[in-house]
């Protein structure tokens, strides 16, 4: 891994002065730590996609293609522009007025003008114009059009695999531009050749193979929950038992396994295993889905679909009524965007009704599955639940929108009005980095790799900058997501940007706040740290109703 500069030294280095050469001349930079490494091919043969002849390094001058490479990509950017006319339309219709041009954080955090979301579609619509326009086929260079070389694929890979895939930039496109879209065609076009990175392959493989994302193995994954009972027990007095693979419950339990195996996901798994228990929920946790994040939105549709059936065969083989799913960012977006065109409506299971409180998820009427947010929410707002949020005072909390949950399927409210009754302390970012503008953590769609730590910490600045702001000016020590890439890229991202700002998920702070029946006096949290150790500074605003 290449050496992280200072931040200091980091904000010096961007540059945004236009460069000199026009861009189509200047080559990708494949130098240490500009890169993510490719898939080892045992995890391409594993999952029966088409491999390179060899091992190879992006830095390598020259990269193994099939000989027939360029006929591989004609035919399979024809063959997407029919099936999605999305495509088709997004690469007709920009009309580079440049308004998502300075809305993507890694051209914020580089300065790289490819990195501007136009022009990083650009990379595709140059070709697409090349072999599928008439102005494009007789005009040539004059109508933006260039042809398709080894340098153009060393481009695709530099530049896609520099996309978050977050869509804020649509958000600001006068045309509704959805750049990820683009990001993820020209993925699935490179995947066609062999070349994907294998931060997002192997643990796809790993799914496959156990279930889950670090390929745990079942028995290990039981081990780690009653782990975390022993941990509840110890805090609380109370024996949690949850069940595994239990056929005939009522609901199916499915959660990315980062709040598995990996801090601090695993409080926030604490803190659901803490709300089941507290309203006697009929619910079952499956060894075999024990992973809902889903790598194939970062690689192709047919991954997609393929790793998102595994959830709902399970949730067949089972016999629950509807599935409950956890913070998870990604995995909301293949539910509420693309599962219904993909795996088509899951109609042998029942709409989510919550035996709580009777109240009916219509927005799960087609996938069957509902927000963890959603359902505590609901409990919330039916008074179902005794808390007593004191026992976070020490946190001074702002809230992350994690990009799939806020844009993919505007989960905006339901976390706010969680954490505001499970904590008295909240203060939102400024607007213009929150909600449907949220900036991205920097490491989302198979970029948490920690060979390229430089660029996540660039793509990150806007949103630590935000932190920063909201750290200074009101205390904020504690940053809460709803998703478990978040939870992982978001602590190496605060120690860099904005030390002393913690990360948390959602329902550790439920968990923290819940009065369980019975329990004996709290004198930690569900990290063992003691509870309210410090109060909080006097700082300038109120905080936020
Ligand atoms: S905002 Fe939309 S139309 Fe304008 S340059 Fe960007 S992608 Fe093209
Ligand atoms: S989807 Fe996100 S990361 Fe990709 S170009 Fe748009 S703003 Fe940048």
């Amino acid at each position: 891994m290449a050496d992280v500069p200072k931040p200091e030294e980091l904000i010096r280095k961007i540059d945004t002065t236009p460069p000199k050469t026009r861009w189509e001349d200047i080559p990708a930079d494949f130098s240490e730590g500009k890169f993510c490494y490719p898939t080892k091919i045992k995890n391409l043969e594993y999952l029966d996609l088409p491999r390179p002849e060899r091992e190879w390094s992006p830095a390598d001058e020259e990269w193994p293609l099939p000989d027939n490479w360029q006929e591989i990509i004609y035919e399979g950017f024809k063959e997407r522009l029919e099936k999605y006319r999305s495509l088709k339309v997004f690469m007709d219709i920009c009309v580079r007025c440049g308004a998502c041009a300075d809305k993507c954080h890694f051209f914020i955090g580089t300065g790289d003008p490819k990195n501007m979301p136009v022009l990083r579609a650009e990379l595709l619509r140059s070709v697409y114009r090349k072999d599928f326009t008439t102005a494009g086929k007789i005009l040539g260079k004059i109508a933006g059009a260039r042809k398709l070389t080894p340098a153009v694929i060393k481009e695709w890979f530099s530049y896609f695999y520099q996309c978050t895939e977050c869509r804020r930039c649509s958000v600001f496109c006068p045309y509704g531009i959805d750049t990820a879209e683009i990001t993820m065609m020209g993925r699935e076009l490179l995947s066609l050749l062999g070349l994907n990175i294998n931060w997002i392959l192997e643990p796809a493989a790993n799914c496959f193979r156990t279930g889950n994302h670090l390929g745990i193995q079942p028995h290990a994954f039981k081990d780690m929950i009653e782990f975390f009972c022993d941990d509840i027990e110890e805090i609380t007095g109370i024996r949690i038992n949850p069940s595994f693979n239990r056929k005939g419950a009522e609901v199916l339990f499915i959660t990315p396994s980062g709040d598995v195996f990996a801090d601090p996901g695993t409080y926030t798994m604490m803190g659901y295993l803490l709300l089941f228990e507290h309203i006697g929920l009929d619910y079952t946790l499956s060894t075999y889905a024990s992973e809902g994040g889903n790598f194939g939105l970062f690689t192709s549709a047919d991954m997609v679909k393929r790793l998102n059936s595994k959830m709902y065969l399970e949730a067949k083989r089972l016999g629950v009524k509807w599935i409950l799913g956890g913070e998870c960012g990604h995995m909301w977006r293949v539910i509420n965007q693309y599962m219904d065109t993909l795996n088509g409506p899951a109609d042998f299971l029942e709409v989510p009704v919550s035996p709580i409180t009777g109240t009916r998820f219509e927005n799960a009427a087609s996938t069957k599955m509902v927000h963890i947010m959603e359902f505590t929410a609901d409990l919330i707002k039916h008074n179902k639940l005794k808390l007593d949020p004191s026992r976070n005072d020490k946190h001074i909390v702002t809230f992350h929108d994690s990009c799939n949950p806020s844009r993919g399927m505007g989960l905006l409210e339901e976390p706010r009005y969680v954490i505001k009754n499970v904590c008295n302390n909240f203060y939102e970012m400024p607007e213009n980095t929150i909600r449907e503008q949220t900036f991205c953590c920097g490491s989302g769609a198979g970029l948490n790799t920690e060979e390229i730590m430089e660029l996540r910490m660039r793509g990150g600045l806007p949103r630590a900058n935000a932190v920063k702001y909201v750290h200074e000016k009101f205390g904020v020590n504690m940053l809460a997501c709803i998703c478990a890439i978040d939870r992982a890229a978001l602590p190496p991202l605060m120690d860099y940007w904005v030390p002393g700002v913690g990360v948390t998920g959602v329902h550790e702070l439920v968990g923290n706040a819940l009065v369980m029946d019975g329990e004996k006096e709290r004198t930690c949290d569900l990290r063992f740290e003691p509870l309210n150790d410090e109060t909080p500074e006097e700082n300038e605003g109120e905080a936020d109703e």
